[in-house]
C-alpha cells in the first residue's frame, strides 16, 4: 500500500498530495471547532456529510460557470480538487445580519440587509482571522485590484447560485464564508472558489421557523449537528441512498 504524502491539516480536514500533479485529495474529518479552536468536539458523520454538500455545491457552480477547485468526489470522506494559491482572506457575504456584524454594529439578528455586504478577513487563526478593509489587502499585498474585483464577483455570484438553491428548498441563506485560491494556465492567472462550502460556513435558517440548519447549533448548544446538516442534505436529495427514507404510498 502506497503512502500519501500529507500536505497540511487543518481544523476541519486535511490535504493531500493528489495522484496527477496539480491535484489535491481533501479529506473532511468529524472535527468541529468554534471561537478559534476554544470550543472543540468530535461530531460522527459531519465530515461525510460536508463532503457530500460541498460536492453538490461546487458541481452546481461549475456548471453555472463559477469555476471552483472541485475535480470529484473519491468517497464519503474525500474529493479531489485543484491545487491552487490560496488568497490568505476569508471572503464573507451577509443578506442577513448576524453572527459577529449583529455584534459589531448592534443590529438584531436576522434583520434583512439593504443588499449583500461582502466582508473580507485575514486569514490567521492566531489573530482570530481579523475584519480588514481592502486599504489592509491592497497596502500589504495580499491580493491586486484585479484579484479583488474578481473576488467580489465570484462571492455575489456564489451569493446568488447558493440563495435560489437554499430559497427552492425552504432555507434561507443568512450569511457565508468562502475561500478563494489562483491558479495559472499559461501565461494567464485566474482566481476560483476553493476549500468548501457546506453548514460549516453558512448560515442557514429554516424560512418558516427560523431553525438553524448550520454550525451555530453546535457554537451556540442548540442540538445535534449532524441531525441539522442531514436535515439540509434531505432537502437537497444528496444524502446517501442508504439513508434516503423511501416514499411511501399514501392509500
Ligand atoms: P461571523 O463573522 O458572523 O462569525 O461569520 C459569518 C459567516 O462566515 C458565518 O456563516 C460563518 O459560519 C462563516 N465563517 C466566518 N469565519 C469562519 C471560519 O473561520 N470558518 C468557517 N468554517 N466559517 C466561517
Amino acid at each position: 500500500m502506497a503512502r500519501r504524502k500529507k500536505i497540511y491539516e487543518g481544523k476541519a480536514k486535511i490535504l493531500y498530495e493528489g495522484p496527477e500533479p496539480g491535484t489535491i485529495v481533501q479529506y473532511f474529518k468529524d472535527d468541529a471547532t468554534a471561537f478559534n479552536a476554544e470550543k472543540k468536539d468530535v461530531i460522527d458523520g459531519k465530515g461525510v456529510l460536508n463532503n457530500r454538500l460541498s460536492e453538490f455545491f461546487m458541481t452546481g457552480l461549475n456548471q453555472i460557470g463559477v469555476p471552483t477547485h472541485f475535480i470529484r468526489r473519491l468517497n464519503m470522506r474525500e474529493q479531489l480538487v485543484r491545487n491552487c494559491e490560496i488568497v490568505p482572506l476569508e471572503v464573507i457575504v451577509r443578506n442577513y445580519a448576524a453572527g459577529t456584524m449583529s455584534k459589531r454594529l448592534g443590529i438584531a439578528e436576522g434583520t434583512q440587509l439593504p443588499r449583500p455586504i461582502v466582508e473580507y478577513c485575514y486569514k490567521d487563526d492566531s489573530l482570530g482571522d481579523p475584519l480588514v478593509t481592502e486599504e489592509h489587502i491592497a497596502a500589504f499585498g495580499w491580493a491586486s485590484q484585479q484579484d479583488m474585483d474578481d473576488i467580489l464577483s465570484l462571492a455575489l455570484r456564489v451569493n446568488d447560485f447558493m440563495s435560489g438553491v437554499m430559497l427552492a428548498v425552504g432555507i434561507r441563506l443568512v450569511d457565508f464564508k468562502i475561500e478563494t485560491g489562483r491558479v495559472f494556465d499559461g501565461d494567464f492567472q485566474r482566481l476560483i472558489v476553493a476549500d468548501e462550502i457546506s453548514p460549516d460556513s453558512c448560515r442557514l435558517w429554516d424560512i418558516e421557523t427560523g431553525q438553524k440548519l448550520d454550525k451555530d447549533v453546535f457554537r451556540r448548544d442548540l442540538g445535534n449537528l449532524t441531525d441539522a446538516y442531514s436535515e439540509v442534505a434531505r432537502r437537497l436529495g444528496v444524502l446517501p441512498q442508504s439513508n434516503v427514507t423511501k416514499p411511501t404510498l399514501i392509500n
